[in-house]
């Protein structure tokens, strides 16, 4: 921990010990549980976790703790804490299940507030709010709730695909999105349309939902964003892409809503963006939003940026 800089939480298992560790900023999250029949502890990314094995939520494993845990109990070394936390808020959006509970914040809760400050901040005249699955329908619902536009069920979601976002080439990526997704027809055909996504990276696959939406009738397509533009490189382990790959880098959002084919565009805003996680007991990383990051990133972007070496 010493050496290593930036975003890791590890669980580490011998026949004897269970040692877990989450870095010194928070970046990702790290819980603790406990099994219900008390037969001993548990660690999870995510509360979701331990629902599904009837496990109790502890606590979260604070940013530089280590938690060693033997037939003794649980020990708890802090000498990395203290320091100012940078949880991710990009799991609050994107990443962890709607189901799980980070730094005492309710996901599903933060993507209904997204997707109310959305509203705010970005209004429009439509008749119908649907979101993209997955991480686009609470932000979607609370789009609606603070609009006064109905929601709806805009797509049916084929459960046996992966996310388009992690597809490594751009042909498998486009392939995905017409495997992936179907228009429900009844909802959107000759309809004013507000389509919630989560986050606009290269712009292709959102061009694709659009073109299927525009296949389907949809008359108008205002498209919202429940996160910031991504204007910069992400070094804590989010696959974001290289900053000449980003359309919001090289774009402004007039030029994107017509590149993606919609009638208007609106994302999140940077300081709307840390207020989704109301009560979370963190600070927050937005380095992906705003160029700025908690700590100091390499100056030249390694070619292969989970290849290099340790001690470089
Ligand atoms: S740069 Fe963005 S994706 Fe990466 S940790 Fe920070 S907020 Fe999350």
């Amino acid at each position: 921990m010493y050496r290593i800089k930036g975003a890791y939480s590890l669980c580490i298992m011998s026949p004897k010990k269970l040692i877990a560790a989450r870095d010194p900023h928070g970046f990702r999250p790290l819980a603790l549980g406990k099994l219900s029949d008390d037969e001993g502890y548990v660690v999870a990314s995510e509360t979701c976790a331990f629902d599904s094995i009837g496990a109790t939520f502890i606590r979260d494993i604070e940013p530089g703790e280590i938690v060693v845990i033997d037939e003794n109990g649980v020990e708890s070394i802090k000498t990395h804490c203290g320091g100012e936390s940078s949880m991710c808020v990009f799991e609050f959006i994107y990443f962890a299940r709607p189901d799980s509970v980070i730094e005492g914040a309710s996901v599903h809760k933060a993507r209904l507030r997204a997707g109310r400050y959305l509203a705010k901040e970005h209004p429009c005249e439509a008749d119908v709010v649907i979101g993209c699955p997955d991480s686009g329908l609470d932000a979607a619902l609370g789009f609606a709730q603070e609009s006064g536009i109905p929601y709806g069920v805009g797509f049916i979601k084929n459960r046996y695909i992966g996310r388009t976002f992690i597809q490594p080439t751009q042909g498998m990526r486009e392939n995905s999105v017409k495997i992936k997704l179907n228009v429900i027809r009844e909802t959107v055909e000759g309809k004013r349309v507000v389509l919630v996504d989560d986050s606009i990276v290269r712009g292709t696959t959102s061009a694709k939902v659009v073109k299927l939406l525009r296949a389907a009738g949809a008359k108008e397509i205002h498209m919202r964003i429940s996160a910031p533009p991504f204007i910069s490189e992400c070094y804590f382990g989010t696959d974001i892409d290289s900053k000449e790959n980003l359309i919001a880098n090289k774009h402004s959002v007039e030029k994107i809503a017509e590149m993606i084919g919609v009638d208007s565009l609106g994302f999140l805003s940077t300081d709307a963006v840390v207020k989704i996680a109301e009560g979370a007991k963190c600070g927050f990383c937005r380095g992906c939003f705003t160029g700025e990051y908690p700590v100091e990133v390499p100056k030249e972007f390694p070619k292969d940026k989970f290849e290099t070496k340790f001690d470089e």
